[in-house]
């Protein structure tokens, strides 16, 4: 059975590209009917954050990436912590150790940095050399029981590594090229990359993802599965994502977690959908998927290895497509707080307006600025008045709202169809083009470029009163 896991580092962040890991890790999983389990890397003491367990939780759990073992929820290869597996990291080293495929190193920072060459631009940091490779057992053995800090350090065999990934193919590694990598430190946790090895080997993973920030590092694993006599695992290292051509999405860019793009107005489910396709492509014409149909058709063939660059105008269309497609009531809830914040005149109809906006917003962040002109009407330019494609002129408008007054003024049935049928009627008496007083009527109530609705909506929505005032504050302008 095919068994991924997600190994977050608890950072306190949620990159896109590891959610995307995430999303992949569960996919070939789910879609194979294999397990997803989650396992926290927190091997690293001093990059530890506090809380940051709870926002790897979270995120899975509003982005629908269910894991099937983990911390949280156990499962029969746990602990699913890497500091609550300490003690068994040490035992596989001391394996290695006997295997003569480890050794002890007791060389102190002074000497390690002795080792750096000053090169004409900056300090390099040279391989080890393996001074305690030759160190005697008596040797060993005194140093040991005097309680001389250490590290265990790997012994890379000669020759050379290759592996095959799923995406990036074959690739071979001199292994002169490699140093005898630290296992276990002197605080004696493992290293990242010991660890990874061990859990992914007793936990039976059969399929290890991840960003390709790692391929580099894989043959020293490979030469671990190696020295223990382990099965190597099915490769799949993922692009990066890329703010552009050239540079990585960093936390920089205030868009590259899933975080920040929540707070910027996204559906979890949208982003989700976005970043299934930020380096994956489907055999199928297919824009939006839901969760299952992702399983369905996901295929590691489909990845690609070039970098996928993140698009957030490609994002803000995916989302204002997942807003159309919600329920009206969904939709309210989650518009309401927003309308209530941007709308303080007393008895618009929220309701109404949100309708109005549905259609046309990206985020629900956009909200605001789409209702900015009800509570008070925009200054504006006369030459909004001008639209090439309806033909208006300033003059024309300036016309057309004084005629609308009366009409208006003197209508009872203040309702949309009751105001858009008044003014339909005044259009036919002057002969002239719908467009020719719908837009001077819209651009008068609004003040703006584009509104969330047309004319009589504007008109229903603002009342009698607003309705004439901002008309007549049209006139005032036009006249000048
Ligand atoms: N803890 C590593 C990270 O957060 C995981 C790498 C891996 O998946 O092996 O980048």
């Amino acid at each position: 059975m095919i068994r991924t896991r997600f190994a977050p580092s608890p950072t306190g962040y949620m990159h896109i590209g590891n959610l995307r890991t995430a999303l992949y890790e569960f996919l070939i999983a789910k879609s194979q009917g294999g397990k997803f389990i989650l396992r926290i890397e927190d091997t690293d003491r001093e990059r530890f954050v506090d809380g940051a367990i709870d926002i790897i939780y979270d995120t899975l759990k509003v982005s629908g990436i269910t894991h099937d073992e983990g911390p949280d929820i156990g499962g029969p290869y746990g602990p699913y912590v890497q500091s609550e597996r300490k003690n068994d990291y040490l035992k596989y080293a001391l394996e290695l150790i006997e295997k003569g495929e480890a050794y002890y190193c007791f060389c102190t920072k002074e000497r390690l940095d002795s080792l750096k060459t000053e090169t004409t631009e900056h300090e390099q940091i040279a391989k080890y050399d393996r001074h305690c490779l030759s160190l005697s057992k008596e040797e060993i053995e005194k140093n040991l029981e005097e309680g001389k800090p250490y590290v265990i350090r790997q012994k890379i065999r000669e020759g050379s590594t290759t592996f095959h990934d799923e995406v990036y193919g074959d690739i071979t590694v001199d292994n002169a090229e490699m140093e005898d990598q630290i296992l276990i430190k002197s605080d004696g946790y493992p290293t990242y990359n010991f660890a990874n090895v061990i859990d992914d080997h007793v936990m039976d993973i059969t399929h290890v993802v991840r960003g390709a920030e790692y391929l580099s590092s894989t043959p020293k694993y490979n030469l671990l599965y190696e020295a223990f006599g382990w099965k190597i695992p099915t490769y799949i290292h993922l692009p990066a994502v890329m703010k552009d051509q050239h540079h990585k999405l960093s936390k920089r860019n205030g868009d590259a977690s899933f975080q920040d793009l929540v707070a910027k107005g996204y559906l979890p489910k949208a982003i989700i959908n976005y970043i299934a396709l930020l380096g994956w492509s489907p055999s199928v014409n297919q824009e939006i998927f839901t969760m299952d149909e992702l399983i369905n058709i996901f295929d590691i063939k489909g990845i690609s290895k070039s970098p996928a660059i993140f698009d957030p105008v490609k994002l803000t269309w995916m989302n204002g497509e997942y807003i159309k497609k919600m329920s009206f009531d969904e939709f309210y809830k989650l518009a309401e707080p927003k309308l209530k914040e941007a709308v303080k005149t007393e008895g618009i109809d929220l309701k109404k307006l949100a309708g109005y906006v549905q259609t046309r917003i990206g985020t629900f962040n956009d909200i605001a600025e789409m209702v900015d002109f009800v509570d008070s009407l925009p200054e504006y330019e006369t030459s909004l008045y001008v639209h090439k494609k309806m033909k208006t002129t300033e003059e024309m408008c300036l016309e057309h709202l004084k005629k609308a007054v009366p009409v208006l003024e003197n209508l009872d049935d203040w309702t949309n169809e009751g105001i858009y049928n008044a003014l339909i009627a005044l259009i036919g008496e002057l002969g002239i083009k719908n467009g020719q007083m719908l837009w001077p009527v819209r651009t008068a109530l609004s003040g703006k470029p584009t509104s969330p609705c047309g004319a009589s909506e504007l008109a229903e929505l603002l009342g009698k009163d607003e309705t004439i005032k901002r008309i007549n504050k049209g006139i005032e302008l036009l006249s000048k």
